[in-house]
């Protein structure tokens, strides 16, 4: 097993990628703290992790939120111990609209999860990790850190601003043996995608990378891009965005 008597904390892990990590990092042997804003929904994973014979235990927590964030690892180093794993990969997708058009609220609100949340995360996790003195920490981005997307101007400047965010804690926390990288997806097949499409994901959805692989991904895709990561196979691996797009941003 890859995560043998490691501890991993996940947020947004009631759904999704951060569900399907859980679940992958529970099954290589870690004992996984669930996090998510919505608390049943981290009981159903973390439900799911010990009838497949793992440990689990399921945290309510909003990440934008200091007050959550810093509860959230303190129960995880109370219940499970200090985390060698931390999987900041709580999101969401925001209004659409032009940037002209979208309000300060809907602004403000993606900044705060997506951007300030993964601060959150790394910040009260760190000085614990340090003094570990080792530790995986990724982070989840977006193609959309990379690329332009019409009506997500506050999305993609956020992701833009995680994969800017992961290369500093790389430079300042490798010092300490603990590694930060970021995985950038494309078009993944979960339901914050089937939310923004009305159901099953379009041809559309995939921008460029229909000419590519022609597909979405299935969370399980990633997964596997955050198990390498977050295990020893990727002991060089720092300061990097990981690109899982199925071509996207090739073409
Ligand atoms: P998802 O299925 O909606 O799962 C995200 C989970 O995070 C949900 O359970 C959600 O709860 C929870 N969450 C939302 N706000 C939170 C907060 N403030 N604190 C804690 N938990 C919160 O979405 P997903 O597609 O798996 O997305 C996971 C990550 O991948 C996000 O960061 C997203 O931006 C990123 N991403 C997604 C895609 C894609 O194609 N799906 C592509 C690139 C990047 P609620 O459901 O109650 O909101």
């Amino acid at each position: 097993m890859k995560l043998a008597s490691k501890v991993a904390l996940i947020t947004g892990a009631g759904s999704g990628m951060g569900r399907a990590g859980a679940l992958l990092f529970a099954v290589e042997g870690a004992k996984v703290a669930v996090a998510d804003i919505d608390q049943r929904a981290a009981e159903l994973t973390a439900r799911d992790i010990e009838a497949a014979g793992g440990k689990a235990i399921a945290l309510g927590a909003d990440v934008s939120k200091k007050e959550d964030a810093q509860a959230m690892v303190a129960t995880t180093i109370a219940k499970l111990g200090v985390p060698d794993i931390v999987y900041n990969n709580a999101g969401i997708e925001g209004e659409s609209a032009f940037l002209a058009q979208m309000s300060e609220e809907a602004f403000d609100r993606v900044i705060a999860v997506n951007l300030r949340g993964v601060w959150l995360g790394m910040k009260y996790a760190l000085p614990h990790m340090a003094a570990k003195g080792r530790g995986s920490i990724i982070n989840t981005a977006s193609i959309a850190g990379m690329v332009a997307m019409r009506g997500a101007a506050a999305y993609c400047a956020a992701k833009a601003g995680v994969i800017a965010l992961t290369r500093v804690a790389a430079l300042e926390y490798g010092r300490y043996n603990i590694r930060v990288n970021c995985i950038c997806p494309g078009t993944i097949d979960t339901p914050m995608m089937r939310r923004v499409h009305g159901g099953k994901v379009p041809p559309q959805a995939l921008g460029p990378s229909v000419a590519v692989l022609g597909r979405a991904a299935e969370p399980e895709e990633i997964a596997k891009m955050a198990l390498f990561l977050a295990s020893d196979d990727a002991s060089f691996a720092t300061g990097a965005p990981f690109v899982v797009d199925g071509g996207w941003t090739a073409v």
